[in-house]
């Protein structure tokens, strides 16, 4: 019996007791995220109240908590709604209960993925953006592939921060409570019935933490928490914020996630057999590891070899920003007790997390600290992989640049969860019932040439015309809530579901330029407004402290009044896990314009694949493999040290693209209105980049080449 499954029962019981007894099923349900990529799971739920639904963000829990007296009753006596819930649930245990498959770990000995953030499920508000998404994808796979594997992370009590635009373009931030207790999730208890806590030396203070578990299928995830009655306030503050500004702060989140969680996976007797690190936030888990091998005399070099022999770990940032470093001294403040612990000077392991390991004047980086200590690494998308290699060369000096011990998983998205239900239902009848078995394969995609054109296009249409009518809602709220005036507001009424759909949704750091569509704001009026229209849909966060990155969409909102935009373009806030799921599941065309080489991956654009959109892209991250030549549409990926030459040559190359390419495939339509060499690219596409951007074909990656080594 795994620690935390008997206290998730117990909640799912006490959660049953309260509500009409044929509605028992819903909560034993509700405990699992295994319903969120079953095809009828979320319906099921959103049936019993779909306004509560929208209104407790797709949280089960709080569904069944808040659900009115009369609404429960109703549901009690319907009959095909217990029907169908009845048939998720049998769907979803003879999931959970299939055997295990080893793969590269066992079920004694578990894979222990380590993340700063987890992007599982737009209701459980543990993460920013591609990183937690990528990182709730992998859950759900190996979940799906029954491959033994537990998760560690920290339970954020306010999550990432809410985006608010004001009416000049101004990003505001605000965050929300979480309160774990409406979140289905449940304190690992001892058998005695107490919480299981494990303890970390952070700089002066013995930091408590508790931990909860949620189940994302057939996963477990352990998050830790400091909100112990134990803990004065500033402890408690440590899993207040992902991402948090402090520097302290962060550096004790990264303590308590690293040490804390490998401490935490031996207080409940869960002895990993490969650790991995999800970026370096958790790379302080090796000193954990090495402890336990250290005899506490001498170097500890030798320790941290056997620890190394365990612990993998995958770099997601090319941007040299994105890797954090520290100044020596306050590393030191930090790991003083642990080294102290340890018998071993705090400087030593400092030298570790130093490009050059002599250099006293280089700060701590969290990258190098944990290429340092573990025995694979990996970027994640080729191109990503040459990126890295060449930026962490000098750590090996003595190798070529191609020698340097770090390889490339391209990332890949979990594809039940972003498929759109029409999209689902036309692949089933075309590939077979079991094609998600086989989605790795090639030969399962090849029947997507023979899907008649008029089943494509409706389903292609069908999505998009369910994207218009959330943004006609959602652009309106905005833009009230923003105080513009109503005729403005109410423009978004324009948003036409026949009209080619662009979207471009993610972070808002400049090197993803933005800004590339202000660059002619003649033309951009031009394109959004010709008899050929397009109307783009724009959203993402910029960091709090990215001035650069929040003018950007001030840039934007200066083109607001233009004649024709309030119906065409539309900036949505607060980007989150379920608007990525409208606007991929609807946009005809996906845009990705980052400056090469600077895109890791993106994974986005993977997402509205799946469901039939078409990439526009730099050939930069994944898109530099994806690419063939006639599956989408490419701005060159070359380096140029002139950005202001690259925006302007790029930014000339999307508007002719649009212009002359896709808008005119996209409304050249047949007799019997359908455009057929759209839906020819559409097959394409689908049938070239649906066996490789699977998450499933990164797993089998991750176990080829990072785990089997
Ligand atoms: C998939 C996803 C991302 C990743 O976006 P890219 O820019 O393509 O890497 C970010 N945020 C959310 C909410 C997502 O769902």
């Amino acid at each position: 019996m795994q620690a935390g499954s008997r206290d998730l029962e117990r909640a799912a019981e006490a959660l049953a007791s309260r509500l009409p007894e044929p509605l028992g099923v819903y909560a034993r349900l509700a405990y699992n995220y295994r319903w969120a990529w079953d095809p009828d799971g979320p319906d099921v739920f959103r049936d019993l109240d779909p306004e509560r639904w929208e209104k407790v963000a797709e949280n089960p829990v709080k569904q069944l908590q808040e659900a009115s007296t009369a609404g429960l009753s109703a549901a009690a006596q319907n009959p095909e709604l217990l029907a169908r819930v009845a048939a998720v649930e049998e769907r979803v245990n003879a999931d959970l209960n299939r055997p295990p498959h080893d793969g590269p770990a066992s079920t004694e000995r578990p894979i222990a993925y380590f993340s700063a953030e987890y992007g599982f499920h737009g209701s459980f508000p543990i993460y920013s953006g591609g990183l937690g998404a990528l990182a709730g994808d992998i859950l759900k796979e190996a979940s799906d592939r029954a491959w033994p594997l537990v998760a560690v992370g920290l339970l954020y009590r306010h999550g990432y921060f809410r985006q608010r635009i004001d009416n000049r373009g101004w990003q505001h931030e605000y965050w929300v409570d979480t309160d774990p207790d409406r979140l289905p999730a449940a304190l690992v208890t001892d058998d005695a019935g107490k919480p299981i806590t494990i303890c970390v030396h952070i700089g002066t203070e013995e930091v408590v933490a508790q931990i909860w578990r949620t189940n994302v299928g057939r996963v477990p995830l352990y998050l830790l928490d400091a909100e112990r009655p134990e803990n004065n306030e500033s402890a408690r503050w440590i899993t207040s914020r992902l991402y948090i500004g402090d520097e302290d702060t962060r550096l004790a989140q990264y303590m308590l996630l690293g040490i804390g969680g490998v401490r935490a996976l031996e207080a409940m007797a869960i002895e990993p057999s490969i650790v991995h690190l999800n970026e370096g936030h958790a790379a302080f888990a090796s000193l954990e590891l090495a402890k336990r091998e250290y005899s506490g005399q001498g170097s500890l070099g030798p320790a941290l070899d056997v620890a190394r022999q365990r612990t993998v770990f995958t770099t997601h940032t090319p941007v040299p920003a994105g890797n954090d470093t520290y100044p020596a001294h306050q590393v030191e403040s930090v790991l003083e007790h642990m080294a102290g612990t340890l018998g071993v000077n705090a400087s030593e392991v400092i030298r570790l997390g130093r490009t050059n390991p002599e250099e006293e004047a280089e700060p701590f980086g969290v990258t190098q600290f944990a290429l340092r200590t573990s025995r694979a690494a990996n970027g994640v998308a080729r191109r990503h992989g040459e990126v890295a290699r060449e930026m962490w060369n000098a750590m090996w000096p003595d190798k070529a640049v191609d020698d340097v011990p770090i390889t490339h998983v391209t990332n890949g998205v979990h594809i039940p969860t972003w498929l759109g239900r029409p999209m689902w239902a036309l692949l089933n009848q075309h590939l077979g019932e079991d094609w998600l078995d086989r989605a790795t394969d090639p030969a399962t995609w090849a029947p997507v040439e023979d899907i008649p054109a008029q089943e494509l296009w409706a389903v292609r249409t069908q999505q998009r015309a369910e994207l218009i009518e959330y943004v006609r809602h959602r652009a309106v709220v905005d833009r009230l809530a923003r105080d513009e005036s109503r005729p403005y507001a109410e423009a978004a009424a324009a948003f036409d579901p026949d009209v080619l759909t662009v979207g471009f949704a993610r972070r808002l750091a400049t090197y993803k330029r933005l800004n590339l569509l202000l660059q002619d704001v003649e033309r951009a009026i031009r394109v959004v407004g010709s008899d050929r229209p397009i109307q783009v849909l724009l959203a993402g966060k910029a960091h709090p402290r990215d001035d650069a990155g929040k003018s950007l969409v001030q840039g934007l909102f200066s083109m607001k009044h233009a004649p024709g935009f309030a119906g065409r373009v539309a900036y949505l806030d607060d980007y989150d896990l379920r608007m990525a799921a409208h606007l991929v599941r609807g946009c005809d065309v996906w845009i990705n314009l980052p400056r090469p080489p600077l895109e890791a991956s993106g994974t986005s654009g993977m997402k509205n694949v799946m469901n039939g959109g078409l990439q526009l892209s730099v050939l930069d991250g994944w898109w530099a493999e994806g690419y063939d030549g006639d599956n989408g549409w490419a701005l060159p990926g070359d380096v140029d040290p002139d950005h202001g030459a690259q925006d302007a040559r790029h930014a000339h190359e999307l508007f002719r693209l649009l212009e002359e390419e896709v808008a005119p495939e996209f409304y050249t339509a047949g007799e019997d209105g359908i455009p057929k060499n759209w839906v020819t690219r559409i097959r394409r596409s689908l049938r070239t980049l649906g066996p490789e951007f699977g998450a499933g074909r990164m797993l089998e990656d991750y176990e080829k080449k990072v785990y089997g080594k």
